[in-house]
Parts: structure tokens; C-alpha cells; sequence
């Protein structure tokens, strides 16, 4: 069956939101942050919401698995300079699967960390360390290592640096991998032949370690390094090539999560925007691409 979802917003009504999110886009999978993703900022988790949203998640035949937490994007495990950020950062990631573990969410997706001033090297052992001591404080969450477009000193921009990530984690049935279509693009894949990179990512860290899919379009061409996202079929990737990824047989059971941008409400303006992401499933369950995605958005969404 096919499993798709997309990006939430954990607001006032937390899990509960998301979940009445998810069902109004024809999701069966989402994922959130559990506040802003650019800050720490965090309120308590809410019991009676969390147990309301566990229900409805139930009743409406949503798994469990997929339904992904993503850390914030500040969390930056891979440099240690600043002694009091790289702590900070790792006792959040640690509130973050703590938080996790109260939802009764089983994943989190992290980006492994910016090396800044310090040799590729040194971060990634920077990344392990934090890791390791983020799994053996915490039980049973697991981290999802996102692999990402190599903007600026990011680490995880090959499956070879992700491999080397892995290899240090003590407690490895802990930590999983979430590919990113829009990153792999501008890393340098060619997701027009993905069924080449899955074989060479099952041969270096094993297929079983993909727990999660973020399909996104990108703004820009193959090796760009640049990250941005695109709504699907309208950036350079291209519909087709995603399909395959998303239709893959070899990973049929995993959750897709699309990640793409809202659109203004008219060409110009872009003082409201709309979630893209109703559209858009409804364009990948019907495997017909829509020329007319941006207008009907606008068009649902104005009244
Ligand atoms: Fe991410
Ligand atoms: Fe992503
Ligand atoms: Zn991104």
C-alpha cells in the first residue's frame, strides 16, 4: 500500500493537529516538529491531546511508524568549538526523543550536524560521540540520519559519510536513515537512475536502515549544494523520477513525506500561503501529473 504523508504543524492542538492535518490532505503518514523547527522553544506535551490524537490516529488506520518526528534544524552535533552549544545541543536532541517517547512516536529525523571551522573528519567523530550518549540516555526512540544537499560544511551528504556515522553508533538497532530526494539531487545523485543509488546504499549501509522518505522537488540542478525545495514535478527533478522513488518496489512499506513549499495566494503576492500538499497526493495516488497545481490550490484554498 502505498504510504504518503507530508509535513504538519504541531501547534496549539499538538499531535491532535496534526493528525486532523493529515486527514484533510488524504494522508496516511506526516511528520512534525514538536515546536518552531528554527527554535527550542518548546511547550509541554498535553496528555489529554496526545491521547485523543493516538485514537484518532488508531481509527483512521494511520501505523504508528508512520508518523515521524523531526528535530530542529539548530540541533548541530558536529561541531564542538563552542562547548556550551555542543552540550546544549545534545541534552535537546535528548528532550526531543524524551518528548518523542511521551507521544509514542518511534522516529525522529536529524540532520547530522555542520562541521563550521572544523575538518570533515573531526565533525563526523564529533557526531558519534554526541550520538552515542544522546542513545544510551534515552530508550527507545530512534535517529533517522537525513542525507543532506551539502549546503554550506554539512555532513551526510554521502552515503559513504552517513556509513561512517553509523559505524561509530554503539546502539546501531537506534539509529536509521531518512533519504531526501531534493538534497540527494543537489548532493549530486541522479535520481533518474535511483534503482543504482539504492544498490549501492544497500551495499554500503543495507536498505533496511531506510526508515523514512522526504520527496521534494529542487529549485536547482543535480550538484547544486543548494537546498531548496520545489513542489513535486515543477522543479528539476521531475515527476516521473519521482514516482519511481516514491512507487519503489524495494521500499513500498517506507513513509513518504513530502516537504515542498506553500504557495501564495496569487502570482505576485505572497502575503498568504497555502499548503500544497492535498494537490499534490492526490497528483501521486492518481500518477498524473497536474499542469494546473498552483491554480487549484489557490482556488480551493481563496473561497
Ligand atoms: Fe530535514
Ligand atoms: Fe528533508
Ligand atoms: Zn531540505
Amino acid at each position: 500500500m502505498l504510504t504518503i504523508g507530508c509535513h504538519v504543524n504541531f501547534g496549539q492542538k499538538q499531535l491532535k493537529g496534526c493528525v486532523e492535518q493529515a486527514l484533510s490532505y488524504g494522508a496516511n503518514a506526516f511528520m512534525f516538529y514538536t515546536g518552531a523547527p528554527q527554535n527550542t522553544a518548546r511547550s509541554p506535551i498535553d496528555d489529554f491531546l496526545s491521547i485523543e490524537a493516538l485514537n484518532m490516529i488508531k481509527e483512521n488506520e494511520i501505523k504508528l511508524e508512520n508518523v515521524i518526528c523531526h528535530a530542529p534544524y539548530i540541533i548541530n552535533l558536529a561541531n564542538n568549538k563552542d562547548l556550551e552549544k555542543y552540550r546544549f545541543s545534545i541534552n535537546f536532541l535528548i528532550n526531543e526523543l524524551e518528548r518523542c517517547d511521551l507521544l509514542g512516536i518511534k522516529y525522529i529525523v536529524l540532520h547530522p550536524g555542520s562541521a563550521v571551522g572544523l575538518e570533515r573528519d573531526d565533525a563526523i567523530k564529533n557526531i558519534i560521540y554526541a550520538l552515542n550518549i544522546v542513545l544510551d540516555t534515552t530508550d527507545s526512540t530512534i535517529i533517522c540520519l537525513e542525507t543532506m544537499a551539502g549546503k554550506g560544511t554539512e555532513i551526510g551528504t554521502t552515503t559513504k559519510e552517513i556509513k561512517t556515522i553509523i559505524d561509530g553508533i554503539i546502539k546501531k538497532e537506534r539509529i536509521g536513515v531518512c533519504l531526501d530526494t531534493c538534497h540527494l539531487n543537489d548532493a549530486g545523485e541522479d535520481i533518474s537512475a535511483f534503482d543504482s543509488y539504492l544498490n549501492e546504499f544497500d551495499k554500503t549501509i543495507g536498505i533496511d536502515k531506510i526508515k523514512a522518505i522526504h520527496i521534494n522537488d529542487s529549485k536547482n540542478p543535480r550538484g547544486s549544494h543548494k537546498d531548496r525545495h520545489e513542489c513535486i514535478g515543477y522543479g528539476t527533478i521531475g515527476f516521473e523520477n519521482l514516482l519511481n522513488v516514491i512507487y519503489n518496489p524495494r521500499l513500498e512499506d517506507i513513509p513518504k513525506i513530502l516537504e515542498t513549499p506553500y504557495i501564495g495566494n496569487d502570482e505576485d503576492s505572497k502575503e498568504r500561503l497555502y499548503p500544497p500538499y492535498k494537490f499534490e497526493i492526490e497528483m501521486i495516488k492518481n500518477k498524473t501529473f497536474n499542469p494546473n497545481l498552483m491554480e487549484d490550490i489557490r482556488a480551493f484554498y481563496k473561497k
